[in-house]
């Protein structure tokens, strides 16, 4: 779908529901949480919201691919966190840059880099603007004489494709259809399909290093990248491409998860594979959570590794309409472009029943080339009702906002031997935070990646929002879910990244001393600070 993106939500303008489809949705909304929701209200329209003036101008070889038009600026403001919506709605765009530059080519990017350390200008590299850390937001925009934003998406070509070794090289802006439509012609696929795959670019997903479609083994981005080559202030950061190597400490791993400070990407290789042939779904539901994730953990540490492997809790079942009956679901999903899966599924759903998983439609089995469309490739029955609803999750926030609704989510990771407790007080403390600020609230949790040392949950939580008090609201709610978790041994983020938001808590995770060596990584490579200060390391 082609449109106008909005300036304040999630994804395209026309896709905001009418006041009558928001009041249906409120209605049902009500029953599952029983919030009073009746104040429904419309988004600041872009004339009276409140957008800096821009104090740059773009130099001339720069001109043709530039912007200083309010909307252009505001739509780039900020990402797309609960916090950001919030804003975006209520037409605080105090964040937006001076300057959009839209590259096409490495030169402009090289341009840009150079006219910015000259010129005491910040450059804030850009994606999809899909960020939920403050990625893409300056604190202190007056502590540089401009902010320009560096939207990468017109370099988002297929350059080049090696079809023996399986490997692509795309250009860093391209989104995830692109990526996929470009491949297609070629019988081939990332299958790398996160939330915001309709958005967020492959630069984007490597600078925050992105949790995609596989539920086990290729996990992350870094998975599936096998060069990067990024640009710098100080000149070309390229590793060389490689399947694996133990040449010292990997140059691919300072990129990934660099969040913009150190360089621009410009363009990868990537891991690319045959579109899968055979696939096998089944959802296998469970009545008490504890035996669900004993069940889990015993799956994904069989050896069999599978394509989908989310266990969902009751709330989250009902949330995503997998399940009214109080089920915990876990949707499992096999997929092989060579061989047929039966086998992996049966002895998967043998494990699951073990701890007393019940599936009562049986496994779905398909051999067919696979569908060329976003989201996890699980298309039957209750595993379909869950793929569309993760879809169309992104844009119910905007409507949540619309109707008063707190609603957010934020993962982690941790080993099995901690994950009891950690979801204990996770749960505690949010609802417990919840009750504070909103007097009630809700909260759910599911597994969007499992590995045999552990797994990472993401939790969802909703609350009543008091009309102004909303980021307030939030930010305790999340302080308290932030602090939860760290106290309990998880990391502060298994993909959402740093950004601004989660910086204090990574500063505190990581070695001091791992600390010292990325800001001296990060004096060589942009030694005048100006990229996107205050992501990932705090300034000063
Ligand atoms: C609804 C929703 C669902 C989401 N689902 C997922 C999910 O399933 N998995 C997941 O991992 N994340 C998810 N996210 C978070 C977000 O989509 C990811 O962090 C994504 O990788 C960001 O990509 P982007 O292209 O939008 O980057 P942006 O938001 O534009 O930027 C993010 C960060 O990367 C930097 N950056 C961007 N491009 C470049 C570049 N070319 N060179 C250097 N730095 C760059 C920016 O400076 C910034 O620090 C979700 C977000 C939303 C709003």
């Amino acid at each position: 779908m082609d449109g106008r993106l909005s300036t304040w939500g999630w994804g395209y303008e026309e896709r905001f529901p009418d006041r009558e489809t928001r009041t249906l949705f409120g209605q049902q909304l009500r029953l599952i949480t029983g919030f009073e929701i009746s104040d429904i209200r419309e988004p600041m329209i872009l004339e009276g919201a409140q957008i800096p003036p821009s104090r740059i101008e773009a130099p001339a070889a720069l001109a043709a691919i530039s912007s200083t038009d309010p909307r252009e600026r505001a739509t780039r403001a900020m990402g797309r966190a609960y916090r950001d919506i919030v804003r975006g709605f209520h037409g605080d765009y105090g964040s937006a840059p001076d300057l959009v530059v839209s590259p096409t080519e490495e030169e402009h990017v090289r341009i840009a880099l150079d006219w910015a350390s000259e010129n005491d200008c910040a450059v804030v590299p850009y994606g999809g603007g899909t960020s939920v850390v403050g990625g893409v937001e300056l604190e202190d925009r007056d502590a540089f004489r401009g902010v320009m934003c560096l939207d990468l998406r017109a370099m988002d070509r297929l350059i080049e494709l090696d079809p023996l070794s399986r490997a692509a090289r795309i250009g860093a802006g391209a989104t995830g259809p692109r990526i996929e439509a470009q491949l297609r012609s070629h019988s081939a696929t990332l299958r790398f399909f996160p939330q915001s795959f309709e958005f967020a670019t492959l630069g984007g997903w490597i600078a925050t290093r992105a949790g995609g479609h596989f539920a086990t083994l290729h996990t992350h981005i870094d998975d599936l990248v096998e060069s990067v080559r990024m640009l710098t202030p100080r000149g070309v950061f390229e590793s060389r491409r490689l399947p694996a190597s133990g040449a010292g400490p990997s140059p691919d791993r300072l990129v990934l998860g660099s969040e913009g400070v150190l360089g621009v990407i410009s363009e990868a290789w990537v891991r690319v594979r045959p579109r899968p042939v055979f696939r096998a779904s089944a959802s296998v539901r469970f009545v008490e959570w504890l035996d669900a994730v004993t069940a889990t953990r015993a799956v994904v540490q069989s050896g069999l590794y599978p394509s989908n492997c989310r266990l969902l809790d009751k709330r989250e079942a009902m949330l995503n309409r997998v399940a009214a009956d109080g089920s915990n679901v876990l949707l499992l999903g096999f997929e092989s472009a060579d061989h047929p899966v039966e086998w992996q599924m049966e002895r998967a759903l043998a494990i699951a029943s073990d701890f007393g998983g019940q599936c009562p439609d049986g496994p779905q089995y398909r051999s067919s080339p696979a569908r060329e469309s976003a989201g996890p490739d699980v298309r039957d029955g209750l595993a379909e009702r869950w793929r569309q609803a993760f879809l169309d999750a992104p844009y119910l926030v905007n409507s949540m906002v619309s109707l008063g609704v707190i609603a957010d989510t934020f993962e982690t990771a941790c080993t099995w031997d901690r994950f009891e407790a950690l979801h204990a007080a996770v749960i505690r403390s949010t609802r417990d935070a919840m009750k504070r600020v909103a007097g009630k609230g809700m909260i759910s949790c599911r597994f969007t990646h499992v590995y045999p040392d552990g797994p990472a949950p993401y939790f969802t939580f909703l609350a009543p929002a008091k009309r102004g008090s909303e980021l307030s609201q939030w930010a305790e709610i999340k302080a308290a879910a932030s602090e939860a978790i760290a106290s309990n041994g998880g990391t502060i983020t298994h993909h959402h990244a740093v950004g601004r938001m989660h910086r204090a808590h990574a500063q505190k995770q990581r070695p001091e001393l791992f600390g010292e060596v990325l800001r001296a990584a990060k004096q060589t490579l942009d030694p005048r600070g100006i990229l996107n200060p205050g992501a990932l390391l705090s300034l000063g």
